[in-house]
């Protein structure tokens, strides 16, 4: 299984600003972000990109997006944008899943 520095973060081997965790997700403050809030919510599990989430993952899937909206809601966000790359094309970095929720400024569409 391929490991990345987000499965690090996830086992709590190297440092980040987590604003929620739980048996499945952890979410924490990206380190170089896009926006006054950037939040990455990731699975504990080691999907490396939406692509590859099998049938099983379906429940986790939904999971991610309820703790991003949680995580919303906590951070008091009332406009924010949600975002998923998908393969280096699409502007992907990290090959273990996650969610980008951003917010605090206007986004343009369609998105660059
Ligand atoms: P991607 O481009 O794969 O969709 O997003 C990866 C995100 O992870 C980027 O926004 C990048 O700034 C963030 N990132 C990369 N390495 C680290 C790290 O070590 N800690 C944190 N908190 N974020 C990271």
């Amino acid at each position: 299984m391929s490991d990345t520095i987000f499965g690090k973060i996830a086992r709590g081997e190297i440092p980040a600003k987590v604003v929620y965790e739980d048996d499945r997700a952890l979410a924490f403050h990206d380190v170089a972000p896009q926006a006054p809030t950037h939040i990455l919510v990731i699975p504990r599990k080691p999907i490396p990109k939406l692509a590859e989430a099998l049938p099983d993952d379906a429940a986790l899937l939904g999971h991610l997006l309820w703790v991003a909206r949680q995580v919303a809601k906590n951070e008091a966000l009332e406009d924010y944008r949600i975002v998923i790359n998908n393969g280096a094309g699409a502007g992907q970095t990290v090959f273990h899943l996650h969610i980008h929720i951003l917010a605090g400024r206007p986004f343009s569409w369609p998105p660059g």
